[in-house]
């Protein structure tokens, strides 16, 4: 099969290698669509703080089930899927506990494990979900992203009723977004620096956009919404800026729910957080919980994802997919690669 294997920072090349077995309880993906997620941007960068070369990347992947190891059910056989992409142990403390995305040993398949920029893509069969029969490839593509907000928003606690800011306008902004507006926010602004990025947040149902770069979003909101005006902000950029003034302007006694991946330590001002009550809460990927929520949201037409969808690359394209990202900036928001 091929494949595109990330060897060093920044040269991802096509080879050619023997299509996998699965071992017992694995099942094979033929990978029918992959998202690129900013994480494989990072990786591609060598500026990810868990991802090291080589690594065949590709998390957000959908596609059919064409072989099952020992012990899985052959019912899987043919079957359209996405998979969660978690690899855990099963014993350590959370795991035992049901929260194995912070397994002692989480490894990501396309993270830490050969991932679906490939035409087959092997996984732990426990993890496959079924899409619904109506539900198309591309928008299949945006449940893996789509769980990463669910639980960044369950992670949160209530959301009904609540003024709620998010930071940063990529897929995890903008869904973060749509998911605390399915659930009941009151109102909800986007800080994001990119004009595309922040019309495509008012598209999808965002009450206030801010530019960054004009105002001083802390300001702004305090300004408008006074000193208990907000309940609530994700942090999905992963910057010093968003989370300082997220603790500008956040009510007292309040949660910062800190979404974004840190390529480096943020200097923040603790004394806040502790004067203010603030709670500082971080959230990663998903539980299975999540992804059938993911599905549910969008199937229900709850969450839009298609729009998301900014660019497209045939499979014979892929090693170009950095290029692409990197030329197009905010215009590209998720970049999809497909299988034929
Ligand atoms: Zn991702
Ligand atoms: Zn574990």
């Amino acid at each position: 099969m091929r494949r595109f294997n990330l060897i060093e920072p920044q040269r991802l090349v096509e080879e050619e290698v023997p299509a996998p077995e699965p071992g017992a309880g694995e099942a094979v993906i033929a990978v029918k669509c992959v998202g690129v997620c900013g994480s494989d941007i990072h990786a591609y960068y060598g500026e990810h703080p868990y991802i090291s070369c080589p690594i065949v990347p590709g998390h957000e992947f959908v596609g059919i089930v064409t072989k099952v190891g020992e012990g899985v059910d052959e019912g899987w056989l043919g079957k359209r899927v996405t998979v969660l992409p978690s690899l855990v142990c099963g014993k350590c403390y959370n795991c035992r506990n049901g929260r194995f995305n912070i397994c002692q040993e989480l490894r990501v398949i396309g993270c830490q494990s050969d991932g679906a920029f490939a035409e087959f893509v092997t996984v732990p069969a426990d993890k496959l979900f079924s899409l619904p029969d109506d539900m198309s490839w591309e928008e299949a593509a945006i449940i893996e992203p789509l769980s990463v907000a669910v639980h960044a928003v369950r992670t949160a606690g209530e959301v009904v009723d609540r003024r709620v800011v998010v930071y940063g306008g990529g897929p995890i902004g903008l869904l973060v977004m749509q998911v605390a507006k399915a659930y009941g926010a009151r109102e909800v602004i986007l800080s994001e620096p990119d004009s595309f990025r922040r019309s495509l947040a008012q598209k999808l149902g965002a009450d206030y956009v801010l530019d960054p770069g004009t105002v001083q979003p802390s300001q702004w909101l305090l300004d408008k919404f006074g000193a208990e005006g907000i309940d609530l902000s994700f942090e999905c950029v992963g910057i010093e800026a968003t989370m300082r003034e997220a603790i500008l302007s956040n009510r007292k006694g309040t949660t910062i729910v800190v979404a974004g991946v840190f390529p480096k330590p943020a200097m923040v001002d603790m004394g806040l957080v502790q004067d203010r009550e603030l709670r500082l809460l971080g959230t990663l990927m998903y539980v299975k919980e999540d992804y059938t929520e993911a599905i549910e949201l969008l199937s229900s037409g709850r969450v839009q994802g298609l729009p998301l969808i900014t660019h497209r690359l045939d499979f014979a394209d892929t090693a170009k997919a950095f290029e692409i990202i990197e030329k197009e900036k905010g215009n590209c928001v998720k970049l999809l690669i497909k299988n034929r």
